[in-house]
């Protein structure tokens, strides 16, 4: 049997050679394995970010990398170590904010060159991206219409700032990119900053790791435009949110534009630091639904007329029918059609395309958030029965799941609670209110609940 140490390099290197080498660093540096108990592992990380990162990322991964040495594994923790790593003096505090970002205990030790340099914001914006190839319809007329006036007018007006909110693969990230695509072609001297909220969350931990924090927050503070997409991963990060707060006013007194998205409006996202919300509130907030058929049927046309296919108008309905979820999910549609016309060189048909669509599981396929769905995602992250999950006995072991479901029917569904006792098997509203507001309120400060929410939440919205 080889050692934890032997077991913990195995599973780091596996990873260093499937993610990206600044993410490795970042991530995995200064981890370990400090106990192997029963079919419990705990991993040692040295900061509280790399723990949430490692359990929302890469926890399959070390789970699958970890079985093959530890068949019996029943569990995987990770557990922040800061004794054993030099740290690194306090993150020097913004004037007026009251304590340092809770990322200040990093070691320093053995950075490699290449991760020790934090990359200038590159240009990312994609092309493809602008308002021109973009569908308007009634369920994205607002975001749209908000979106271009930022672009004509950077930084005043009633979009200042703007956040768009809605599910996934609405398209959020396109009309983010049309704005900085488009400003760019008007004032192409405006620094413009484009990053997934992940971005700016690692870049700012790599900072921290080379002592380039005022690099850092100079660049992010120089922005005309500072376009940041998917914010809610903002949330329960301390140090973070404390950081993007004052990057946040910083070009807010300056009049700069900051374009936010997100999968929530502001208010309903968990664990957001509420004068970050009532912030993302000031401006526009605007949210993106589920096109209708009609539009589906026309952004679907494009993108044939984009890729030079031609569908006719009959399946093109058809597609635009049973694939309802999403636009993400109907460009899937259309490029697993075309990849098996190429394939087998045949031509589109009615008949092929009900079979693709069958095969690929796209149709009526449904990535809405129904009580269904939670309580079956619930179930299997807790590895119970349904029965048990709904039933009437009051275990500990059910409970606490029982409550956790109440919890996100309420956040994701916006139940009332006579409605959430009724789907919940029938239970009196006055337990479901006190669920709810226990669960609501353990979050503040448990993080096996935290944690517990965050990958319930994660495997109910990364569908598939
Ligand atoms: P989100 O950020 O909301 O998850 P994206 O912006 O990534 O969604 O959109 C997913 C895909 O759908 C992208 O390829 C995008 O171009 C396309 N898309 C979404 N809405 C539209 C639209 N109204 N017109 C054209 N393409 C769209
Ligand atoms: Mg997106």
């Amino acid at each position: 049997m080889p050692s934890a140490t032997q077991v913990w390099q195995t599973t780091l290197g596996e990873f260093e050679v499937s993610i990206s080498k600044a993410n490795f660093t970042t991530w995995f540096r200064n981890t370990r394995i400090v106990s192997v108990v029963d079919g419990l592992v705990t991993i040692g990380v040295p900061h509280t970010f790399a723990r949430d990162w490692l359990q929302t990322k890469y926890h399959r991964e070390i789970v699958a990398s970890l079985k093959q040495f530890y068949p019996d594994l029943q569990r995987v923790d990770y557990l922040v170590v800061t004794g054993a790593a030099k740290p690194d003096p306090p993150v020097p505090a913004t004037p007026g904010s009251a304590a340092a970002p809770a990322a200040a205990p990093f070691a320093q030790a053995g950075i490699p060159a290449s991760a020790r340099s934090t990359a200038p914001a590159v240009q990312t914006l994609n092309e493809r991206y602008t308002f021109d190839t973009f569908i308007v319809g009634s369920a994205n007329r607002l975001a749209h219409a908000a979106s271009l006036g930022v672009a004509k007018k950077p930084g005043i007006g009633q979009y200042y700032p703007l956040f768009i909110h809605g599910g996934v693969g609405l398209g959020k990230t396109h009309l983010l990119h049309a704005i900085g695509n488009e400003i760019h072609r008007q004032s192409p001297k405006k620094v413009i900053i484009y990053a997934p909220c992940e971005r700016f969350v690692t870049e700012y931990v790599q900072s921290i790791q080379s002592r380039q924090v005022d690099g850092f927050k100079k660049r992010y503070r120089n922005a005309d435009v500072l376009l940041i997409d998917d914010i809610q991963f903002l949330a329960g990060k301390d140090g973070m949110m404390e950081e993007f707060f004052h990057t946040f006013n910083a070009l807010h007194q300056t009049n700069r534009q900051i374009v936010m998205t997100s999968d929530k409006r502001p208010r309903a996202i968990a664990q957001l630091e509420p004068r970050l919300s009532s912030r993302f509130s000031w401006g526009m907030v605007t949210d993106m639904q589920t096109p209708d058929p009609e539009t589906r049927q026309a952004i679907l046309q494009h993108k044939c007329e984009e890729r030079g296919f031609a569908l006719d108008q009959k399946t093109l309905a058809y597609v635009a029918e049973h694939v309802q979820s999403n636009i993400r999910e109907l460009e899937g549609a259309l490029n697993a059609i075309v990849t098996h016309c190429e394939l087998y060189n045949v031509q589109p048909s009615l008949d092929l395309v009900e079979r693709v669509l069958e095969q690929t599981g796209l149709d009526r396929r449904i990535t809405h958030v129904t009580v269904e769905n939670i309580c079956q995602t619930i179930a299997d992250y807790f590895s119970l029965e349904m029965d048990d999950l709904l039933g009437k006995r009051r275990n500990k072991e059910l409970v606490y799941p029982r409550q956790i479901a109440m919890y996100l029917i309420r956040e994701e569904l916006e139940f009332s609670f006579p409605k959430i006792g009724k789907a919940l098997g029938g239970k009196d509203h006055t337990t479901v209110m006190h669920g709810v507001e226990k669960i609501t309120k353990e979050l503040g400060h448990d993080d096996g609940l935290q944690r517990d929410v965050a990958l319930i939440k994660e495997r109910l919205y990364v569908a598939g």
